[in-house]
């Protein structure tokens, strides 16, 4: 950006355009960071609001949905979805509907037994006399009995019997056949489950592990879907070995068990329960819900497992856009509206999300992003904007530092034709005798520096004119062949260039239109230039050559050179090269921006050559055309 040569932006400028642009940009970042922050909470806020509303609706469908499940409950008949149990305590009974669904009761309801009496003549000889095939023969003709009792009776003790004998296939198929009849029961056990359990009892102990554990299967099938009606005791009695034979994979407690327990934790306290009530339930760390009416003399009770509550009541209470569940006590990070149970009518508190919990903050984040982008681009145009500033103020700046070289320039130049005339004329003041030829010495000096002062001057307001446009080109044809040699005649006698040996080589006929004292200006500047910047390589070669549709004029020095990056400013006002300057050489940064103007005025160009310490070739190069009045 800056020219060599060039002054450099000086540094309180630096300072006061980074300071005029880095604080209302700190300012105005540290401004859109609050509004985004301020934003945010709103945003936060807002969608708060939304969910604590959702929550609302939700919470007094659940009532809703509580309330219906809880006048069904009054009802009996029923079909409660998995998960959940209706339970009827009397007085000195329990029922459960679906009755599958408790794998024990509080109290088991008493089955009919048979007589022992209808037994006695088998038993005498089983039991007195040993004969056990007499024994088979009797309880084979009871066990074709009409009664079930009795017929349930005989096939137990037909099966015992002919397990005794070593029969085990018979007394197999005997206890198959027992095995259905759950309705009789001996010592309050029903016959089904000793029928079942004798099975195993026999596979276990032949060693038949196949048959026990399909065996022991359907037993604890039995017993999990609460096959038979048993109290909590003898349930366990039968599940832990059911499990043993089963090959015991340890798994938590079934539904039905924990249904069980806490059928039983309600039935031991029923008198005390209040007339209808809402209670969490914990069993053996799983947690139930338990709703309770009176109806007339009985409790109705509905037991219900979370999935139970998450299906039928939390999922047709979700509104659109969320989602419920229990609320767990574990840390959350996300947005959640928490309801407690005297909002819900359930037993646990619920927690309302959003479905998508990135959907509240899309608005914010295209909002944010809109912001962004704004401040953005302002922040970019206030970047720009201070570099323009910068750059203009920089180059006016450096504009005026040039005009005021320019002035230290022009005053020096001035300076030393005015010492020498001065010079001289005090001599020939002091000296009034003088000799002639002396005298005439002086006399020339005075003229050379007069002629120079009159040139400096003539150039100046030349140059002058030329920047405010008020120089008028005449053109007219002339042979420029001719204009060439002549002012480089006119150059050799200026003082400038003795001791210099400057060529000429010009074509005889190399007309066009031209402006004839303004070319041999341009020329005379350039050849100035050649000898001045040549303190060493004594020769210059001008040349004048046609060519397609146009006119060279080449000045050839072999001096100092200018490097590239200058090259193209040395054409500018007032610019000056770096060597020039090290080297002392006086100038006033004009010759060459002076030949630019003079040279487009003719709609020509300006080529320029040069290699660094071998020299420089600048050639005008003129377009031929016919005569015509022009104006800058
Ligand atoms: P100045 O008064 O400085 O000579 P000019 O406009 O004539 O001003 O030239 C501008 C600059 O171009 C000079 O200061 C010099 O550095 C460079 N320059 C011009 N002509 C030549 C040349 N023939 N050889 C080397 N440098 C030159």
């Amino acid at each position: 950006m800056f020219l060599k040569g060039a002054p450099r932006p000086p540094r309180n400028l630096v300072a006061a355009i980074t300071g005029i642009t880095v604080v209302p940009l700190a300012v105005l970042l540290w401004l859109g960071w609050r509004l985004l922050d301020q934003d945010r909470l709103l945003e936060n806020q807002r969608a708060q609001e939304r969910l604590e509303r959702a929550a609302d609706l939700a919470a007094s469908a659940l009532q809703r949905l509580v309330s219906g499940s809880e006048q069904r409950v009054t009802v009996s008949g029923n079909e409660w979805p998995a998960g959940a149990v209706a339970l009827t305590f009397g007085r000195d009974r329990m029922e459960a509907d679906p009755p599958g669904r408790l794998a024990y009761l509080p109290v088991a309801p008493t089955l009919p037994e048979p007589p022992p009496s209808a037994f006695a003549a088998g038993e005498e000889l089983e039991f007195r006399r040993h004969d056990r095939d007499g024994a088979i023969a009797v309880y084979r003709q009871l066990a074709k009995s009409p009664d079930a009792a009795v017929r349930a009776g005989a096939l137990l003790r037909l099966a015992r019997n002919l397990k005794s004998d070593g029969r085990t296939e018979e007394a197999l198929t005997n206890y198959a056949e027992l095995s259905r009849m759950d309705g009789v029961a001996v010592a309050g056990t029903p016959m089904g489950l000793i029928a079942e359990y004798a099975r195993c009892e026999i596979y276990a102990e032949s060693g038949r592990g196949v048959e026990l554990r399909r065996e022991a299967d359907k037993l604890a099938g039995g017993l999990g879907v609460g096959r038979w009606p048993l109290t909590n005791a003898a349930y366990w009695l039968y599940a832990q070995d059911a499990a043993k034979w089963t090959g015991g994979e340890s798994h938590g407690p079934l539904p039905s068990e924990i249904f069980a327990a806490a059928a039983a934790e309600l039935w031991n306290r029923r008198t005390r329960m209040t007339p209808s009530g809402r209670e969490a339930l914990t069993i053996e760390g799983r947690k139930l819900a338990a709703i309770w009416q009176t109806e007339r003399d009985s409790l109705r009770v509905l037991l219900a497992t979370p999935e139970f509550v998450e299906t039928q009541w939390l999922a047709p209470a979700r509104q659109p856009g969320t989602n419920i569940a229990l609320a767990t006590a574990s840390l959350t990070l996300e947005r959640r509206a928490l309801r407690g149970t005297a909002d819900t009518g359930l037993p646990w508190p619920i927690a309302v999300t959003y479905a998508d919990p990135t959907a509240p903050d899309a608005e914010f984040v295209l909002r944010r992003r809109l912001l962004v982008a704004g401040f953005g681009l302002l922040a970019l145009m206030a970047l720009a904007a201070s570099y323009l500033i910068f750059r203009a103020v920089n180059r006016e700046l450096a504009v005026a530092r040039l005009q005021s070289d320019f002035v230290a320039a022009v005053s020096h130049e001035f300076r030393t034709p005015l010492t020498t005339i001065r010079q001289f004329t005090d001599m020939l003041r002091n000296n009034r005798n003088l000799a002639e030829e002396r005298r005439r010495l002086c006399y020339d000096a005075q003229a050379r520096a007069t002629d120079r002062l009159i040139r400096l001057v003539e150039s100046l307001l030349d140059f002058g004119r030329m920047e405010a446009g008020a120089r008028t080109f005449r053109f007219e044809r002339s042979d420029c062949s001719e204009l060439v040699r002549q002012t480089v005649d006119e150059f050799r006698r200026d003082a400038s260039s003795a001791k210099y040996e400057i060529e000429v080589q010009a074509e005889s006929a190399a007309e066009t239109e031209v402006d004839i004292e303004a070319l041999a200006r341009a020329v005379w500047n350039l050849l100035e230039n050649a000898v001045k910047y040549s303190p060493e390589q004594r020769s210059v070669a001008v040349g004048v050559e046609r060519c397609n549709g146009c006119v060279r004029i080449a000045v050839r020095d072999y001096g100092i050179g200018i490097p590239a990056d200058e090259r193209s400013a040395i054409f500018a006002r007032f610019r000056r090269g770096e060597e020039a300057r090290k080297l002392g050489i006086k100038g006033t940064g004009i010759g060459l921006a002076m030949v630019d103007q003079i040279v487009r005025a003719h709609q020509g160009r300006i080529e320029l050559e040069s290699e660094l310490g071998r020299g420089s070739t600048f050639t005008i190069v003129l377009p031929v055309k016919e005569p015509q009045w022009h104006e800058s």
